[in-house]
Parts: C-alpha cells; structure tokens; sequence
C-alpha cells in the first residue's frame, strides 16, 4: 500500500487514489510542465493512506454510528456531530508508517532543493469523489496555507482530513445521495505560492456568460486568491484573444481596472493554518491593474496549454508570487456551465418596455428574471426567503445555497462574475446582479423588481414587474439566404454575446459608441492633458490610472474594444466605422465643452469625415488610425474593415483615403479594405466617383433619408414623416446598388431601415445588396423570412425581379 505519491508522478489516472483536485495538480505537474507550465510541486497522501488512518482504533465505525441515525436538515444536529466527528479525526495520531512517509518525503522534497529551506507550504484537500461533471463539490473541504516545518504539516494534514466531516459536506454527499464511507480524502503538501505579497485569480477558457469560446477571461486581484473566488473583492478583468496567443501576438482584448479595495494576506506566523486577515488596498494601488500585460498573456498561454491537454472549456485558478515573481497554476478543471450553452439551441430574453433604474452593477448571463425583494442579512434568515423571490445580500457563500435555491433572481452589493454568487446563479440559470455597492441599502423589501441582465454588462434592476419575452433559437439550423445577414453592434462588451447569433459578420460597429464606452473623454483633453486646469487632470487621472500615458490609454482602450468586436466575430468580417460623433455630442465627453463648438444644426456641421482633415482634429484622428492598425496589423485581425462616415464631396472622399493611407492603413495592405458609407445624396448621385476612393459603400438609411427628405432626425416634431421608403429615398438607394454592382465593389446598408421595415429588406435583397445589417434583435426573424420568401421564389430571378414597395 503506498502512503504518498510525488505530485509530478500522479496523473489523471490515479483520481481513485488523491482525488481529482490533487489527480490534476499531479496530471499538469507531470505532462504539461514540458509545455511551460508552472505548478507547485509537492506529494500527496493517497486514500488508502486514508483509510488506514480511519481503521484505526475504530475510528470509521464510531463515525458510521453518528452519521447513520442523522437527519442532515436538522441543523443543530448536523453541527452536533460534525464537529464531533471532526475532534475525533484531528486528536487521534497519524499511523506510524503515514507519519514516517510524510517526514520522509518532506525531508526529500526540502533537502533536494537549499531555496525551499525557506519555504512554507499550503496543506489542500482533495476528497475521491470530487469535481465529478455537474456536481460543485469543489471548496467543501479545508485548505490550510503558509504551514513552516514538518511537524505543523502533519497537523494540518490531520485537520485536512478532518474537514471531510465539515457540516456542509457531509449534507451535500446526503443531498447527492453518495454514501459517506465511498469517499475519501488526500491531502496534498505543495509549496506555498506567495500571492498574500502578490496577486492571484481565476480564468475561464470560455465567456462564462455567453459561451463564447474564442477568448480567455482571467480575474485578478491583490492577496489571497479567496476573496476572488468568494467574490469578497471586485477584480481586474482581462479577456485575452486565442488566436492571437497562439499566433504569439499581443492579443489582450480586456482589461478593466475592477476595484480591488480589499486583500487578503497572511495574519500571523506559520502556525497550522497561519490565520488570514483582510487589508485595505491604497487607492492607488487599486486603480492600476494588478498584474502586467505580459503576465496576461503568460497566464492565458498557460490557460490554452491546459484547454489544449483537457481538450475542454477548463476553469484554472492561478496564483503570483509576490516573493519570485513568478506566475503559477494552482488548480484546474472543467468547466461545467457555460460549456453547455454551446451549439444546441439559444434562449434570448429582451425587455418590452423600460422603468426606473434602482440599482446596477455586473449583469450575470443574459437573462431576466422578477419578484418580490427579499433583503437577507445573514443565512439565519433564510425563512423569509419565498420561491420566486429577489434575494438581495451582501454577499454569499455556500451557506447560502439552499436559499439562492428558491430565489428568482439574485442582487448582491459585492462579487465579480467569478464570484460565489454569479456562480450559483448561471448553475442555477437565474439572473443576478453582482457588485452594485448599494442594493441592500437602496432596494426596499418587498418592492416588486425587475432584474435585467439581457443589456450587455451591466445588469439592471427595474423598479416594478416589466414585461419581458423570451426566445428560444435554434442556432444551427439557419437556411441559406441570398443575401449576407450581418450585425450592427453597439458596444463591445455586447459582442461575445451577439457573436452566438447567427451572422455573416459586422456591418456596422461605430468607433463613437466604442469612445463613449470605453473612454468618455475628449481626445483632445487626452492630447492636451499637460496644460489642462488641474482639476480636470485629476478627473482624468483616476480614469486613465491603468494606462501609460493619456494618449496610450484612448489608442489602447479603442483598439481593445474594437479588437473585442472583430475577435468575437472572425473570421467573418467586421466593418468598423471611424468616429462620427457630432459636435452636441463630442461636448458631453469630459473635457468635450472646451473643444467643441455650438452649432445650430450639429447633423449638419462639424462631423465625418470633414473632422479628419482639419487641423483641430487631425491628431485624434491620428490616434483612431492608430488603434485600428495596431489591431490589424499587430494584432492579426485582419478581418476588421475600415469605414469612413459622412463623406461630402469626392474631393474629401480623395483626401480621407490619402489620409488614412498616411497613417498606415492603405487600402490592399495586408488584405485592408476601407469602405464608405453612402449617406450623403451626393454619394449616390456621384458614386461612380466616390468608388474610385473605395472599396465599396454601406449605406447609411438614417442620414440618407434626413438629407433626401430634408427631415432632421432627432426630431420628434417631424419623425411620422421619416420613412427610409419614400421613393425618392429608395431613387437613390437604387443609384448606390447599381453602381456598386457594375463596379464589382461591396454593397451593403447598415441603417435601421431594413430592421424596422421587413418589406424594404426585401426590396434591397431583390435590388441586388450584397449585405444588410441589422439590429441584432431582429436578425433571427429577418433570416428566416428572407430564407422562406426566396425559397418561395426558387429560381434565378427571384433576386432581380423588383418587388413593389409599399409606403
Ligand atoms: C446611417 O446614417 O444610416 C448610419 C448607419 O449612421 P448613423 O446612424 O451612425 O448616422
Ligand atoms: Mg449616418
């Protein structure tokens, strides 16, 4: 019978013996070190070294006599006999021949290696019976950290295999219906990664929240890696791109500076389980990212080594020694809930109408979900809590379950999306709302709420029961169209989300929305950021704390959000358009008052592409060009197309092009194709001009029946007039198509038109648009109607036979 295994001779293999937490430290150590991953060594103690322990002196009988008679839901009695169970378990001495094997392999293990002499070690169990697909037995038992000395290892291994008698575990074995004496525990000694001096965190190798499977996210906060995943702190947040990392690109797509006002750190000295207390993180420290970009992209090649070797969506916990400053894993396994998004069909939920916005904070998949608030101080509460209730608590843990069971939603005021709360609740598949500061404070028990996460990152709670619907769709299944059905999308943190729909790319991402969402600051405040007033530096301070510099952060924050977009949808292609805000609108960015000017009619003044070419604005368009070739061209997404807005005359068209080619982004280099919108009359009625410039033209409905109507669009005044087909609107759209078609370049229209009107989508699929792109609520209903009428129209004229048109 062997006692101890080292940790780089286990592997997957041996989960009978140590379980499948430490069968997976031993499968990374022993495989996957070649590959460059690094994973604390160490050995653990096997399940038949377990047992003998157990038989000793009767110990397993005496335990079986208190479990049998125990009703597990009588809580007094629960807490009764695991802890008697547990006392019994941590006073009685470890066999002779145990004890003798653990001091031996420590000796060896310390003796081999002078700079481990030092070290301290972190006691982990790991139960026989653990992490098996769909049950969350991970967390149950005891992990004991920074021990010093072979004498205080041998406790902790004593209070490990204690902790099997833990109150919860012994209910959830009883729940799970695994009968207690079929599980064992290993416990594994591994070297102590020092993160409580340096950071830690989790990654997914999916989007947990929308399976999205092209990217790596990875948490990080400072300390102790259980305040992330007990979701005590809010963390940084990075997403990395796959692709790119197995290119060896830069290929960071997210990194979000989260809050990180705690860290957990070490107490006292290293006696058994050194204690742990919470410290306060400076506030500059908080507003920095707590890890660099290159060890980003060291953990998220770690991350595709262990996927690759598992051949699964896999779930890592990761730790950085503040000591080494080195990078390690300290745990992996499958990923059990998002992975089952995939493929299969696809739930969408969408709010019908809106309300009063009470509280926001991190929205938890996508769905929506109501009822009554049930704010709950502490799990001692838990009788208040009614089926279909909104809990809403500080924070939870996995006391908290069986009442996060009832509840139709959850509201916590801390956590991140790797926290316990957002856990349970995609398990559970109910929408939660992490992280908002205030619920408990500022939602009143009781009150009917709304909770809506179907809006991109944030999550919503609505104030009243809103009408929602929800739409089952079967993704794989979409016909074949005549016509390529692409999306419009808005922000990016929308983008993994919308990129499950079914599509044929992006046909309009705007660069002012991606400015709005990921800045909110005037280009030229950044630019000019030396001889601003000092209170607007130190406004812009705080927002660009993680960034170089302040041109750095608008290059970096555009390209990330514009490489988000074009990740989630590569290979297919992406249309991003460079900047069109308006003046009005530039003005709100912080800063924007100084830089912009009044105009009376903003649709119609300083906006497009006349902005480029003037020497007020060169610069910040200098600073666009250069996050989108850094996005092409380092970054290797080379599915993004450029698409510049509100061209006025050919000779701009000309200038735009010149200009966009100065800043390195030359039509056919490296495959680049620059498009431009058709929005403008003069577009249509000189196309064959402006195409010379282009590779082909989206249409822009919006703008183009404003300025052939001469009906301003944001007014309300005049809007039952607005309609994309009046003749003379679709006179021009008929120009636009045909030119493009007889010149063999692209055409597609990104306006509202055809996801408001289904019988203008079909006029432009029988005029010959090569692409239409719609609102993503749309999409879904506008393929399978088109792929119903052109079956309907079986042959090869149904595209060019002209439908009449109505309105
Ligand atoms: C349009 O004008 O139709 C268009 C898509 O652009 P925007 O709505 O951004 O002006
Ligand atoms: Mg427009």
């Amino acid at each position: 019978m062997t006692n101890i295994l080292a940790l780089d001779e286990i592997t997957m293999a041996d989960l009978p013996h140590v379980g499948g937490k430490n069968a997976s430290l031993g499968e990374m150590i022993s495989r996957l070190s070649g590959a460059g991953l690094r994973v604390p060594g160490g050995f653990a103690t096997t399940a038949a070294a377990y047992r003998s322990f157990l038989s000793h002196d009767g110990l397993a009988g005496r335990i079986e006599a208190l479990l049998t008679p125990l009703d597990v839901s009588d809580v007094e009695d629960l807490a009764r006999v695991g802890r008697t169970i547990r006392s019994w378990i941590e006073d009685q001495p470890l066999p002779a021949d145990l004890e003798s094997d653990i001091r031996r392999a420590f000796d060896d293990m310390t003796g081999a290696e002078p700079d481990l002499a030092d070290a301290t070690w972190a006691v982990r169990s790991s139960a026989t019976a653990e992490d098996l697909p769909n049950a969350s037995f991970a967390g149950q038992q005891e992990t004991y950290l920074h021990i010093a000395g072979v004498d205080n290892v041998l406790a902790a291994v004593r209070k490990v295999f204690a902790s099997l008698y833990n109150d919860r575990a012994i209910a959830y074995r009883v729940h799970q219906g695994f009968s207690h004496g079929d599980v064992a525990l290993s416990a594994a000694v591994q070297r102590m990664v020092r993160s409580d001096v340096g950071a830690s965190g989790v990654m997914f190798t999916i989007d947990t929240e929308t399976g999205f499977d092209g990217a790596i996210l990875i948490t990080s906060a400072y300390g102790l890696g259980e305040t992330v995943v007990q979701g005590q702190v809010n963390p940084d947040e990075f997403a990395v791109y796959k692709a790119a990392v197995r290119e060896g690109r830069p290929g960071i797509l997210r990194r979000s500076a989260g809050e990180k006002a705690i860290a957990m750190r070490f107490a006292a000295g290293h006696e058994v389980g050194a204690s742990t207390m919470i410290t306060t993180v400076p506030p500059a420290q908080r507003r920095v990212l707590s890890i660099t970009d290159d060890e980003v992209m060291e953990l998220a090649r770690a991350a595709l080594v262990i996927e690759d070797h598992y051949g699964r969506p896999m779930d890592i916990e990761w730790a950085k020694d503040g000591v080494d400053g080195l990078l390690y894993v300290l745990q992996a396994r499958p990923e059990t809930v998002a992975s089952r998004l995939q493929g299969h069909s696809h739930t969408r939920y969408a709010l019908r109408e809106k309300g009063r916005v009470l509280v926001r904070g991190r929205a938890i998949g996508q769905r929506i979900g109501g009822g009554a608030v049930r704010i709950v101080r502490s799990p001692s509460e838990m009788a208040k809590v009614r089926t279909g209730d909104v809990l809403v608590a500080d924070i939870t843990d996995p006391d908290w379950e069986p009442v996060m069971k009832r509840a139709a939603a959850i509201v916590t005021n801390r956590g991140g999306r790797t926290c316990h709360a957002a856990i349970i609740a995609r398990e559970l598949g109910i929408p939660a709302v992490v992280g908002t500061g205030t619920a408990t404070r500022d939602l009143a028990d009781g009150d009917d709420v709304t909770i809506v996460c179907s809006e991109g990152e944030s999550g919503l709670v609505y104030e009243g029961l809103l009408p929602f619907v929800k739409e089952e769709i079967a993704i794989e299944r979409m016909p074949e169209l005549p016509v390529r059905l692409m999306l419009n999308v808005g922000t990016p943190d929308q983008a993994f989300g919308f990129a499950v729909l079914p599509h044929n790319g992006v046909g309009l991402a705007r660069l002012e929305f991606i400015v709005g969402n990921q800045i909110g600051i005037h280009p030229r405040a950044l630019l000019e950021y030396d001889s601003l007033p000092e209170q607007l530096r130190a406004e812009i301070d705080v927002r660009i704390a993680a960034y170089p510099s302040p041109r750095e952060f608008f290059i970096r924050r555009v390209a990330e959000g514009v490489a988000t977009i074009a990740a989630a949808f590569a290979p297919d292609p992406v249309i991003v358009r460079t900047s069109d805000f308006k003046s009005n609108e530039y003005a709100h960015l912080l800063g924007g008052d100084r830089y912009e000017p009044q105009e009376e009619n903003p649709m119609l003044g300083w906006r497009g592409a006349a902005r480029y070419l003037t020497p007020r604005f060169g610069e910040c368009f200098a600073m666009e060009c250069e996050a989108l070739r850094y996005v092409r061209d380092e970054m290797g997404l080379t599915n993004l197309k450029i698409m510049v807005p509100f061209v006025r005359t050919v000779a701009e068209g000309a200038a735009v092009s010149a200009e966009l080619a100065a800043h390195g982004l030359e039509r056919g280099r490296n495959g680049l194709e620059v498009m431009m919108m058709c929005e403008i009359p003069s577009n249509a009625l000189l196309a064959d001009q402006f195409l010379d410039h282009f590779d082909g033209f989206s249409i822009g409905s919006n703008d183009m029946t404003q300025l052939v109507l001469g009906i301003d669009r944001d007014s309300e005044l005049v809007a039952d007039e607005f309609d994309e087909r009046d003749p003379a609107v679709l006179r021009v759209l008929s120009m636009a198509i045909e030119a493009c078609n007889r010149r063999g370049k692209y055409v597609g229209i990104c306006g509202q038109g055809p996801s408001d009107h289904p019988d203008l989508a079909d006029w432009l699929v029988d005029r010959g648009i090569q692409s239409i792109s719609l609102s993503p609520d749309t999409i879904v209903g506008t393929w399978l109607r088109l792929a119903a009428r052109s079956a309907a129209h079986a042959g090869p004229q149904a595209i060019t036979a002209p439908a009449p048109v109505v309105g």
